[in-house]
């Protein structure tokens, strides 16, 4: 400390400013703990988690709760899996925590799977708002995928079956699901979340915190806004035809199209500030015409109409008076302003 000061005055001194460092009257330090997410002595399960009985909570009475969680994944038993045997601390032989401390940190758990390259470990969390959600999800999707739940960001449970705990927040569904762990969707089997999981990977895992129940999004700025000066609104009428097209692969995602939209008629209004035109309306009567291609030219021929009775004098009178000419006025808004 007392070098860097040394250190910092030095550099100052040589800056020129012409200033000499005399004497240090006061030297507050304000310090702050840091505790890292680890996990370590023993708490009770929510009630709640408690119910879906998909998690056992290891009674450990040291900080390795960790350890015993992954010991018991690896060797499951019917009765009181929470116990820590002398069979379960005989069996935690077979891992390799060379070098980790407990209580173990989320960020410690790389270094495990380095050194125990069968497992991997998905750490989640719980809250009542957002249930549960994923804290660390590992990188490998090894041959012994372990889920843990980190209590209170101090106490590893051991999930022994995820998608009974997350049939909680997975709607209505009854029936086994399968869960990525990444975003905590669910599907019906693991084909459809192989396929997900394809995408999925990509990504950060993610907690999804949703508004509450009644909630309303709503724009306020109005005044950010900007006003069209024309909108038009345009609905098509289409008869639809039968598509022949060749059988698609199942095996495969495909979109199959079946029917095409003929365009038979139209009706379009057009709104130019506060003022409405009035409602335009084509039937198609010969087979020969051109539906859409008639929609543009009426479309054309009414924007212009429009253009030069309405908006023309409504925004441009003030421009047309300054040092541009009245026409380059009308080209401007002409280019600028799309419909
Ligand atoms: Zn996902």
């Amino acid at each position: 400390m007392a070098e860097q000061v040394l250190k910092d005055l030095a550099k100052f001194q040589m800056n020129g400013s012409g200033w000499t460092f005399h004497s240090i009257v006061a030297l507050d330090i304000h310090t702050v703990g840091y505790e890292p997410l680890s996990g370590s002595s023993w708490v009770p399960l929510p009630k709640f988690l408690a119910s879906k009985k998909a998690i056992i909570n290891m009674k450990n009475t040291d900080n390795h709760c960790f350890k015993w969680c992954i010991v018991r994944a690896l060797n499951p038993v019917e009765k009181k899996p929470d116990r820590i045997t002398k069979h379960l601390r005989k069996q935690a032989v077979s891992l390799n925590f060379k070098g980790i401390e407990f209580p173990m940190s989320l960020q410690a758990i790389d270094k495990f799977e380095r050194l125990n390259t069968e497992i991997s470990v998905n750490v989640f969390g719980y809250d009542n708002i957002s249930k549960v959600y994923p804290l660390r999800i590992s990188k490998f999707k090894r041959h012994k995928e372990i889920d843990l739940m980190l209590l209170e960001n101090k106490h590893y449970c051991l999930v022994k079956n995820l998608s009974r705990l997350m049939s909680m927040q997975t709607s209505k569904h009854h029936g086994e699901i399968v869960i990525c762990r990444r975003c905590l969707n669910h599907f019906p089997n693991e084909k459809a979340l192989e396929k997900h999981e394809e995408n999925c990977q990509n990504h950060d895992a993610i907690k999804i915190v949703l508004p509450e129940e009644g909630s309303i999004l709503e724009f306020k700025n109005h005044k950010h806004s900007m006003r069209m000066p024309i909108v038009v609104y345009a609905d098509f009428e289409s008869f639809t035809k039968p598509i022949d097209s060749c059988q698609p692969d199942p095996d495969r995602s495909f979109t199959k199209a079946y029917q095409q939209h003929e365009p038979s008629g139209f009706c379009f209004h057009i709104k130019c500030l506060d003022k409405s035109s009035e409602q335009i309306l084509f039937t198609k009567t010969r087979e020969e015409e051109n539906v859409a291609d008639i929609f543009v030219d009426i479309l054309e021929k009414e924007i212009d109409r429009v253009w030069s009775s309405e908006v023309k004098e409504m925004i441009f009178p003030k421009m047309a008076g300054q040092s541009l000419k009245k026409q380059e006025s009308a080209g401007f808004a002409r280019n600028h302003l799309k419909w």
